[in-house]
């Protein structure tokens, strides 16, 4: 019975549609569930890198996400003090040869936009906003899902369930791992979307610029096809909510950038947005995994600081591996999510951990910051690229519907206990 396939995903942000729709190249159901009431544009940008845009384009979305997207030339590092180029690490042709898919910058909806189209245009996925998973209950042949719709207690069954819920996971919460919880990093980023023409002309080249000063740095890159530019600002502070859109001070942020340790340039860049939005910084040690049928995906797995621009990259790549280990296992799930968490563990904790190194390179002061920016320009820009190879060369699994596994569901279909929903494929 196809009903066996139907897989449960927690969450519709980067992790959670692009797994829906790996899950289903794969040969799945697959029925998400997103407490939000609709997908909501969340305004800041995103760095989408070769280990990332190699699967974006496997899906078949690089058409869509071209309209919007900007192709970094490079990354040039700035002297926050100075205002001087410390290196210019090449991005562009040079990367998309090197590494064989290209380095984008993108504004989040954009993704989120395309991402959410193709998963409403399958026929294989339904997506039910304003339902948030409350708890589950692994059964022999599946797991029973508690969301609430409107005020009441639904519930949908599967063969999988999946958090992608992101760093507050309720799923990872039920899976009562302990001292697991999130860590406040004691940084917030800052984030802003400004027209481009308000900026000065180097300040709108498609060129990903990252300032390094004290206490802060600073990042912006244009997003929109060149028509808005993306600025972070990375402060030291306990402001510690939670969420993705509160309000800040246009005067705070400024304030963080003083006059004396920070180039007239970059401060003039601080202070052109009207409205900012802010977000506290939270991070949680190596990687978890799941118990059963159940598992986390992305942020829900491995929140990590955003340093080396690879949470949502990170998430993309857990939703091939993941397609393709539930494909190969189709008739044992729970062996299928033990062997993507498996395979999953070593790289992210490794990212998780270069990403915390980065940040302390990036917040270095006094002789410590000169002879960091004298390494940078004495290794140059191609070698600092090519630290990251092992980074940006990764490959996904083919997470294709292959022959091997509809033999293999149809075998395992006789063995159903029936006792899931009919939520079949045909
Ligand atoms: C300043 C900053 C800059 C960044 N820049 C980059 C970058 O350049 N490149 C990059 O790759 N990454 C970047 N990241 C990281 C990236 O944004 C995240 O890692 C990524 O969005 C995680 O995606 P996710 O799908 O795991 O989680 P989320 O995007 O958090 O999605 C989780 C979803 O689950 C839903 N949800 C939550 N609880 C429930 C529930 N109980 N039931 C149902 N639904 C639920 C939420 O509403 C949400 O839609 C950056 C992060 C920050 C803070």
């Amino acid at each position: 019975m196809a009903e066996s396939r139907n897989v449960i995903i927690a969450g519709a942000g980067i992790g959670g549609l692009t797994a829906a729709l790996a899950l289903s190249r794969a040969g799945f159901r697959v029925t998400i569930l997103e407490q939000a009431p609709q997908l909501e544009e969340v305004g800041a940008g995103i760095q989408l890198t070769p280990n990332a845009t190699r699967v974006l384009t496997e899906l078949g979305l690089a058409d869509q996400l071209k309209i919007t997207l900007v192709e970094p030339q490079a990354v040039r590092v700035m002297s926050g003090s100075s205002a001087r180029e410390i290196v210019r690490i090449p991005l562009g042709t040079f990367a998309e040869k090197r590494y064989g898919a290209p380095y984008w910058v993108i504004h989040r909806g954009d993704l989120q936009r395309v991402l959410a189209d193709a998963v409403r245009t399958n026929p294989d996925i339904t997506l039910r906003l304003g339902t948030r998973v409350e708890d589950f209950a692994t059964r022999r042949h599946g797991v029973s899902i508690k969301a609430r719709f409107a005020g009441q207690i639904v519930e949908e069954q599967g063969i999988a369930l999946i958090g992608a819920d992101g760093v507050w996971s309720a799923v990872r919460e039920r899976l009562r791992w302990r001292g697991s919880e999130p860590k406040f990093q004691h940084k917030t980023a800052w984030r802003a979307l400004v027209p481009a023409n308000s900026l000065d002309a180097p300040w709108r080249e498609p060129v990903v610029h990252l300032w390094l000063g004290m206490d802060s740095h600073l990042v912006h890159y244009p997003v929109k096809g060149g028509a808005l530019i993306n600025i972070v600002a990375i402060v030291d502070d306990e402001w510690r909510e939670t969420g993705w859109s509160a309000s800040g001070e246009p005067d705070e942020v400024l304030r963080r950038f003083a006059r004396w340790s920070w180039h007239d340039k970059a401060r003039a860049i601080i202070g052109t947005p009207q409205r900012w939005q802010k977000w506290a910084l939270f991070e949680r040690g190596g990687p978890r995994g799941g118990s059963g049928v159940v598992t986390l995906l992305g942020d829900a797995a491995h929140p990590m600081l955003p340093f080396l621009a690879q949470g949502g990259g990170m998430a993309i790549e857990d939703a091939a591996v993941l397609a393709a280990s539930l494909a190969q296992y189709a008739e044992r799930p729970a062996r299928g999510l033990r062997a993507y968490e498996k395979a999953r563990r070593k790289r992210t904790a490794k990212v998780q951990a270069l990403a915390r190194t980065q940040g302390r390179i990036y917040g270095m002061s006094g002789p410590e910051a000169l002879i960091r920016n004298l390494v940078m320009r004495a290794k140059g820009g191609e070698r600092l690229l090519q630290r990251l190879d092992w980074l940006y060369q990764w490959t996904p699994p083919p997470f294709e519907f292959t022959e091997r596994y509809v033999t293999q569901v149809g075998e395992d279909d006789g063995e159903d206990d029936g006792d899931v929903s009919n939520h079949g494929r045909r």
